[in-house]
């Protein structure tokens, strides 16, 4: 059964929720992160037909317990997200939604308010690069955000059945998967079976004109554009995207900085 269908001006926060948002939310400051990751997601869908400004989404029933407000619409799981990381990137993490009340909650329901396409490295778990917590990230990885049948399957489940209105496709610096993609591409040499598969679908994203590691970060990027491009692709999310209900947007973390910011 698919929640309601409500405006972007009307989020549904409950009173409990209203008062304990924390104080970076309450604060109002933009911070120049802030904006340029949303610049970056409103000029990604944009590229999709649709802008999150008309962007509608559905109704999110916060847990009875939930603590924090929860974001109800693609432009609020952003703000939420970037909040998140910059937590994370200057060692003031929160950690929400781990206490006992939260996990009790949860366990009559999930209402995750993003969907994040992310990479297996162990560098980049989404939960801790957004300092989230139980129930508010649906998460799924694949070597170099690698979409096949199982991990389609997975993203559409979250928007569809769950609609979540915020779908990130995550890559990052220095990335294995592409490095080894980039590199058998050069010398030629076949890859064990599974990883060649791999390798298959992200070497369409290679920079030839690039070279060495510039040919990689290239790449990377270029990656997580082609991603997104197949996500949008998919008929039943590019329904959503069309009617407001969802937002497909890339992005890419440095583990330099730790910094998460948008990829058009
Ligand atoms: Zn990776």
């Amino acid at each position: 059964m698919f929640p309601r269908v409500i405006s972007d001006s009307t989020p549904h926060i409950p009173a409990r929720a209203r008062r304990t948002a924390t104080a970076a939310r309450a604060s109002g400051a933009t911070p120049p992160a802030r904006r340029s990751l949303l610049r970056a997601a409103l000029a990604g869908t944009a590229v999709l037909g649709t802008g999150l400004a008309g962007a509608a989404a559905p109704a999110v029933a916060a847990p009875s317990t939930a603590a924090r407000k929860r974001p109800t619409t693609a432009r609020e799981a952003l703000r939420e997200l970037e909040a998140g990381n910059r937590r994370w990137r200057t060692f003031r993490e929160q950690h929400p939604d781990e206490s006992p009340a939260v996990r009790q909650a949860l366990t009559t329901g999930q209402h995750p308010f993003a969907l994040v396409l992310g990479c297996i490295d162990s560098r980049v778990p989404p939960e801790l690069v957004f300092d989230q917590g139980l129930g508010d990230l649906m998460t799924v990885r694949s070597a170099g955000q690698v979409l096949d049948e199982a991990v389609l399957g997975s993203l559409a489940y979250g928007v569809l059945e769950l609609g979540i209105p915020l779908l990130m496709v995550l890559g990052h610096q220095s990335c294995g998967a592409v490095r080894a993609t980039v590199e058998a591409d050069e010398s030629g040499v076949r890859l064990p079976r599974h990883i060649q598969y791999l390798a298959d679908r992200i070497s369409p994203a290679i920079d030839h004109g690039k070279e060495g590691d510039a040919r990689v970060d290239a790449t990377i990027d270029a990656n997580i554009r082609l991603v997104r491009a197949q996500l949008a692709a998919e008929p039943d999310l590019a329904a959503k995207v069309v009617s407001g209900e969802l937002a497909v947007v890339g992005a890419r973390y440095e583990l330099t900085t730790q910094r998460v910011h948008g990829i058009v």
